[in-house]
């Protein structure tokens, strides 16, 4: 990445708030501020009744904005609700804002808006995956004075990393990351440079992994599932989990877990597995994963759906689609930061495992290690 020349920037014109996604998982919204560059990471929801979206005030209060518009860019990270679900409230004060997102995200975003009732779809805008400015991986592209360049986060399709530079100065904002290869996509690919600031997404920093599908495990369940009966269900609460499912279970019947069966996606599931192929370069439908309407009736198999099928016997499984604690002090170890600023994570003083705390024994005082609070402002860099 070539460095970008401007007017002289001081150590304490990098600033950071987390407006909403600090010490919580949900409604991740942060900003940048880089000398006279203002940038909004993310613009999410929390999945809650109440004070679902970010509170935008600081901007106004610390920073002295007027308004969104004044935002020189919004990065998405991916399309989960938590990380775009405010893009429709907030579009009318981002009408003329560049929004930018890795090249797969306005599709899963298409996907997402079709089938995700809890999504909060913007009537009087177009929709937002046609409003994204779709950016290739490793491709550097200029937001005034900052050059950014996005890289596979693994997570779900899609997913980036964003590197933000400034003068020699690097900034890294993982979003949403996965380490370990998923069967839907890879783990990330981790710029492996030397960075001044990690902005890190740290769900399973605190607590104990639930680590990628257990084939062993998943098999021993669908045996027995179908042993009461021929066809089982498997509700996605989130469609976008149906690709991983799918192909978790088809590679048991590959290793002979489970006997040979056919996997059924209704049309949500089945969207997002078209994305899914079109961009990771994979075949999901063909051998034993069909369309529902391809279904039979008495046939035996498994029925993946973003619907709760209440006669059938459910499948319900848990994967991780995010780096845990080693995951994460494996990304310290490759970018070698001067400070990291966790987000979207609760830490708990009982929990299993703390990051915040490993950081510290591990590195010391090599590395200032901090959580944001949402509303408060944070210093970018350390030294
Ligand atoms: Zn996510």
């Amino acid at each position: 990445m070539e460095n970008v020349n401007v007017d002289n920037v001081n150590m304490k014109d990098y600033r950071f708030i987390s407006l909403g996604g600090g010490r919580e998982v949900g409604g991740s919204c942060y900003a940048i501020k880089i000398g006279r560059n203002f940038l909004m990471l993310d613009a999410g929801i929390r999945n809650t009744s109440f004070n679902r979206v970010p509170d935008i005030t600081p901007l106004y209060s610390l920073w002295g904005l007027d308004g969104l518009w004044e935002l020189d860019a919004v990065i998405i990270s991916h399309s989960h609700i938590d990380h775009t679900g405010a893009l429709p409230i907030f579009m009318r004060d981002i009408n003329n804002v560049r929004i930018y997102s890795s090249q797969a995200t306005p599709d899963m975003l298409s996907a997402q808006n079709k089938y995700d009732s809890s999504y909060n779809k913007a009537r009087d805008v177009a929709s937002i995956s046609d409003i994204l400015i779709p950016v290739e991986f490793y491709k550097e592209f200029r937001v005034k004075d900052l050059a950014l360049k996005f890289f596979p986060a693994g997570h779900i399709t899609g997913a980036a990393m964003t590197l933000i530079q400034h003068e020699d100065r690097k900034i890294l904002y993982t979003g949403d990351f996965c380490d370990f290869n998923q069967y839907s996509v890879k783990g990330a690919d981790v710029p492996e440079m030397k960075i001044d600031t990690l902005i890190c997404e740290s769900t399973y920093g605190y607590s104990k992994s639930i680590g990628a599908a257990d084939l062993v495990e998943l098999a021993q369940r669908i045996n027995m599932l179908m042993n009461h009966s021929g066809l089982i269900a498997c509700p996605v609460r989130n469609s976008g989990k149906a690709p991983e499912i799918a192909l978790a279970v088809r590679e048991c019947m590959h290793r002979k877990l489970i006997p040979e069966f056919d996997i059924w996606l209704d049309e949500s599931s089945e969207a997002f597995c078209r994305v899914c192929e079109k961009w990771n370069g994979i075949n999901i439908l063909g051998e034993h994963i069909k369309p529902i309407n391809d279904y039979i009736h008495g046939s035996r198999g498994l029925i993946i759906s973003g619907e709760n099928f209440s006669r059938q016997p459910n499948l319900a499984f848990n994967m991780s689609n995010h780096a845990d604690c080693d995951g994460i002090l494996d990304l310290i170890f490759k970018t070698k930061p001067d400070k990291i600023i966790f987000v979207h994570g609760v830490p708990l003083i009982k929990s299993p495992r703390n990051i915040v705390n490993e950081v510290r024994e591990r590195f010391g005082d090599s590395i200032e290690v901090i959580h944001g609070i949402n509303g408060q402002e944070i210093p970018l860099l350390n030294k």
